[in-house]
């Protein structure tokens, strides 16, 4: 029986496309820019998204230390939501590493930070506080479930850095998702923007690397970053051919993934004791009644064991299972989670 692995986006492969460009990949030693599959990563990547200059990178959180260490100074302050990627989950390293202080504001349910606040986080010049020298998006928004955020919203913040000298960077790990849920050029979305950071692995299906674009001297300042954090590697060429892979032929069917997530809220919704709590991009979420006559556990542990359907309970809100479609959750394997659920649920 084939898995259907729902738990996240993560879980995803590379294509036997990648896999055969892997293969082929011309390489060098990167630490020189000798590698020519890297270069090309990067100039596609930076050309994409409408910047000066790339940096392949190991992961998002490099990605977004990188861009954090570069952008600021020990001491300094950026303003960032309190349920962003960065702040919950990436282990504090801006503060570890960077000697920066991440100053919160709430994210609103839609994934937005709204301006009042951040115009209130914003210190003064007063020789008590930190200078804060930053703003942080982040699209789509993890924790607010898949929600994209429009280029309108994202204009409004970029204006509001510009007023106020602050840099601004999005944590755009699925901003892919946000482009094609708004069937927008991505170059939109990340416009007023001074770095952005995004991931070829997730729902392109690398199997690992971020990308991490913004001017010229700043990639400069997040390549030494990336050294001394030890993400520089060598014929790493092998990896950013699958990133090509990624960047070219895995965005435009992202769309596919968001039909098949509305499809399976959908089907889902139509079940007893089925409650869906949100359906936004390529995430799902969904509880149990109190009467479904199955617990959270024993639900996820049938499905794994007589399916072979992966889910997990959501770490972010207790009772909940949050599930993401990918490029290897067809519409067959909608199909067939659907009837599973029904059967252990009805
Ligand atoms: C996945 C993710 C990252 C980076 O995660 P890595 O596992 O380090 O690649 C950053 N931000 C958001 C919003 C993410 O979902």
């Amino acid at each position: 029986m084939k898995t259907i692995d729902l738990r996240s986006d993560t879980v995803s492969h590379p294509t036997p496309a990648m896999r055969e460009a892997m293969a082929k990949a011309v390489v060098g030693d990167d630490v020189y820019h000798d590698d020519p599959t890297v270069n090309q990563l990067e100039a596609d990547a930076a050309e994409l998204l409408g910047k000066e200059a790339a940096v392949f990178v190991t992961s998002g959180t490099q990605g977004n230390l990188c861009a954090l260490l570069a952008h600021c100074n020990r001491g300094e302050s950026i303003i960032i939501g309190d349920s962003s990627h960065i702040f919950r989950y990436e282990q504090g390293g801006m503060a570890q590493l960077g000697g920066i202080l991440p100053h919160t504001v709430p994210v609103q349910a839609d994934g937005t930070l709204r301006l009042c606040d951040l115009e209130s986080a914003i210190n003064p010049d007063d020789e008590h506080k930190p200078v804060t020298r930053l703003v942080a998006l982040e699209n789509t928004h993890n924790m607010a479930g898949g929600m994209p955020l429009s280029a309108e919203y994202t204009d409004a913040v970029a204006d509001f850095a510009r007023r106020n000298l602050l840099i601004f960077h999005i944590d755009g790990a699925r901003i892919f998702n946000a482009a094609a849920a708004y069937g927008v050029d991505v170059k939109t979305l990340v416009a007023g923007a001074d770095s952005v950071t995004f991931c070829l692995s997730k729902g392109l299906c690398a199997p690992a690397g971020s990308v991490l674009v913004g001017r010229q001297d700043f990639i400069r300042r997040a390549r030494r970053a990336r050294k001394v954090l030890g993400g520089s590697m060598r014929q790493v060429g092998i990896l950013a051919a699958a990133g090509l892979v990624a960047l070219h032929t895995m965005r435009d069917r992202l769309s596919e993934d968001h039909d098949n997530a509305q499809l399976l809220a959908e089907g889902l919704s139509e079940l007893p004791d089925i409650c869906i709590k949100g359906q936004n991009t390529n995430f799902v979420f969904f509880s149990l009644s109190d009467d479904a006559g199955i617990s959270l556990d024993e639900f996820v542990g049938a499905l794994r064991r007589d399916y072979n359907i992966f889910m997990s309970p959501y770490s972010g809100e207790q009772g909940l299972i949050r599930l993401r479609t990918h490029y290897w959750i067809d519409r067959s394997a909608i199909d067939k989670v659907i009837a599973a659920v029904s059967s252990l649920v009805s």
